[in-house]
C-alpha cells in the first residue's frame, strides 16, 4: 500500500501524511506476534487503514485541513487511534479534508484539494475526500471518516465506496478535533460492507472520556453482514422517502436508485413510500445548527494554546495576536460559519434563528419515530448529483449545501446510515450511492441490508 501510495497519491492527494516507517513498525510487529504464535489481536490485525485528519495521533501531525494547525503535534492519541493500535491495525497516514469538516468537495482544505480517482478533473466528495479517494485508489483497504451532514456518507457515494455514519455517541469523540459536537460521529469506510462492519465492531463501544458516549453493547453489525450477504430479506420493510426523491435531482441518479429500489424488492424486502414533511427544513436548520456550534468550539483556535501564532512582535496586545493569528489562520468557509453562528446565537436573534433549528430538529426526529413505526429502514439517494467538476461550486456555498440534502435528517437526530454503491449513472458514468438509514442503536440493519443489495 506504500508503494501504491507514492505511485498515485502525487496525482490524487488522498493524504496530507504519509506515516512510512511507523505504519511499517505497526505491521511488522503484528507478524512477529503470529510469527510467535499468538493470536491476531483482532480479525483485522495487519489490514493497514487511512485515518481522516481530525483524529488526533502522537506519532503523526493532525492538521484538521486547517493551516491554524499545520505543524502541531498532538500529546495524546484520540480514542479511535488507540482503538486502532490495539487492534494491530497499522495507520498509513492522514487523509485530506476540508477544513475542520467543513465542506462537501474536500476544496476547502488548507492544503489544496483531492481528485477523484474516477475522473481527476472531478471532486471525490468532503468533507471526507481524502478517505474515499484512498479506498476507491486502492491506496488503503480501509479508512475512517466523520460524519457531521454527510462526510462519510456523499463521499463514498461519489467515489463507489462504502461509509457508515454510526449511531451518535457510540463511537467516541474524544479526541476527535470538534466541527459541531451534537452531529459529530466518527465511522468506518470500506470497500465492502463486510470490511466495513468489521471496522465499525473495532472502533465502536463506550468510552468515559467522551461525555455524549453512550453505554450500551456495541452492535452486532459484522454478523449482521454476514447475514445479510446471503441475499435474503424476507421479512424487511423498507420505506422510501417521498420528500429525499425529486425530478429534480441528476436523472442517473434516480434511475439507479428506483432500480435499486426493484432489487431490494426482488431480494424480499417489502417497499412501501413514506413521508417525512419536516426533511425540507433539514438543510436550514443544520446550516444554523452547525455555525452556532462551530462559533463556540473553534474559539480555541486562538493562537496561544495550539499550531498557528501570527503577528506576535512584542509590539501587540495578545488580542492583536489573536486576531491576526485566527485571520491567517482559517480559510473563508470557516470564517463564514463563525460569522453566521455568532450571529445567529446573539441576544435579540437566538429564538429566531437558533431557538427554531433546534424545533426543527426536533420535527425532524418525531418524521423518523413516525416512519419507524411502519419500517425498519428507510432508502433514498445518498446525493442529488454525481461528483461534480473541480472548482464547480467552490464560490457558490448554497449550491454546495445542496450536496448534503439527503443524508442531514439522519444527523440530526442522531441515526445511523450508511451509503453502498449503487452502479453507474448512465449519462456520466460516475458511481451513484444509496442511503440506508435506520434508528438509533439499530445500526446492524443498515448491514444486514446493505450486505443483501451489494
Ligand atoms: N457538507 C456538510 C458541511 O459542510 C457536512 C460536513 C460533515 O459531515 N463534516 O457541513
Amino acid at each position: 500500500h506504500l508503494d501504491r501510495i507514492s505511485e498515485v497519491d502525487g496525482d490524487l492527494h488522498a493524504f496530507l501524511h504519509v506515516a512510512g516507517v511507523e505504519a511499517l513498525s505497526a505491521a511488522t510487529d503484528v507478524d512477529a506476534g503470529l510469527a510467535a504464535g499468538q493470536a491476531p489481536a483482532s480479525a483485522l490485525a495487519g489490514v493497514p487503514l487511512a485515518l481522516k485528519d481530525v483524529f488526533t495521533t502522537t506519532d503523526m501531525p493532525t492538521t484538521a485541513g486547517s493551516k491554524i494547525l499545520d505543524g502541531w503535534m498532538s500529546p495524546y492519541d484520540s480514542t479511535l487511534t488507540a482503538k486502532l493500535r490495539a487492534a494491530g491495525i497499522p495507520v498509513l497516514g492522514k487523509t485530506n479534508m476540508d477544513e475542520f469538516a467543513m465542506g462537501s468537495s474536500t476544496e476547502n482544505s488548507a492544503y489544496g484539494p483531492t481528485k477523484n480517482p474516477w475522473d481527476t478533473t472531478r471532486i471525490p466528495g468532503g468533507s471526507g475526500g481524502g478517505s474515499a479517494a484512498a479506498l476507491a485508489s486502492y491506496q488503503a483497504p480501509l479508512a475512517i471518516g466523520t460524519d457531521t451532514g454527510g462526510s462519510i456518507r456523499q463521499p463514498a457515494a461519489l467515489t463507489g465506496t462504502v461509509g457508515t455514519k454510526p449511531t451518535y455517541g457510540s463511537v467516541s469523540r474524544y479526541g476527535l478535533i470538534a466541527c459541531a459536537s451534537s452531529l459529530d460521529q466518527g465511522g468506518p469506510c470500506g470497500r465492502t460492507v463486510l470490511d466495513t462492519a468489521l471496522l465499525h465492531e473495532v472502533i465502536a463501544g463506550y468510552d468515559a472520556r467522551d461525555s455524549t458516549s453512550v453505554d450500551t453493547a456495541v452492535r452486532p453489525v459484522v454478523q449482521a453482514a454476514r447475514e445479510g450477504a446471503r441475499g435474503d430479506l424476507t421479512g424487511v420493510r423498507v420505506g422510501v422517502v417521498k420528500e429525499l426523491h425529486s425530478d429534480k435531482y441528476q436523472p442517473g441518479v434516480i434511475s439507479s436508485f428506483d432500480a435499486a429500489v426493484a432489487t431490494l424488492t426482488e431480494l424480499g424486502a417489502e417497499v412501501v413510500e413514506v413521508s417525512c414533511p419536516n426533511f425540507v427544513h433539514a438543510l436550514a436548520a443544520y446550516y444554523l445548527i452547525l455555525p452556532s456550534e462551530v462559533s463556540s468550539n473553534l474559539a480555541r483556535f486562538d493562537g496561544m494554546r495550539y499550531g498557528l501564532r501570527a503577528g506576535d512582535d512584542g509590539k501587540h496586545s495578545a488580542e492583536q495576536v489573536m486576531a491576526t493569528t485566527r485571520a491567517q489562520g482559517f480559510g473563508p468557509e470557516v470564517k463564514r460559519r463563525i460569522m453566521i453562528g455568532t450571529y445567529a446565537l446573539s441576544a435579540g436573534y437566538y429564538d429566531a434563528y437558533y431557538g427554531s433549528a433546534l424545533k426543527v430538529r426536533t420535527l425532524i426526529a418525531r418524521d423518523f419515530d413516525a416512519a419507524y413505526e411502519k419500517v425498519d429502514v428507510l432508502v433514498s439517494p445518498t446525493t442529488p448529483t454525481t461528483a461534480f467538476p473541480l472548482g464547480d461550486k467552490v464560490d457558490d456555498p448554497m449550491a454546495m449545501y445542496l450536496n448534503d440534502l439527503c443524508t442531514l435528517p439522519t444527523n440530526l437526530a442522531g441515526h445511523c446510515a450508511m451509503s453502498v454503491p449503487s452502479g453507474l449513472a448512465s449519462e456520466d458514468g460516475l458511481p451513484v450511492g444509496l442511503q440506508i438509514m435506520a434508528p438509533a442503536f439499530a445500526d446492524e440493519r443498515l448491514y444486514r441490508v446493505g450486505a443483501a443489495y451489494e
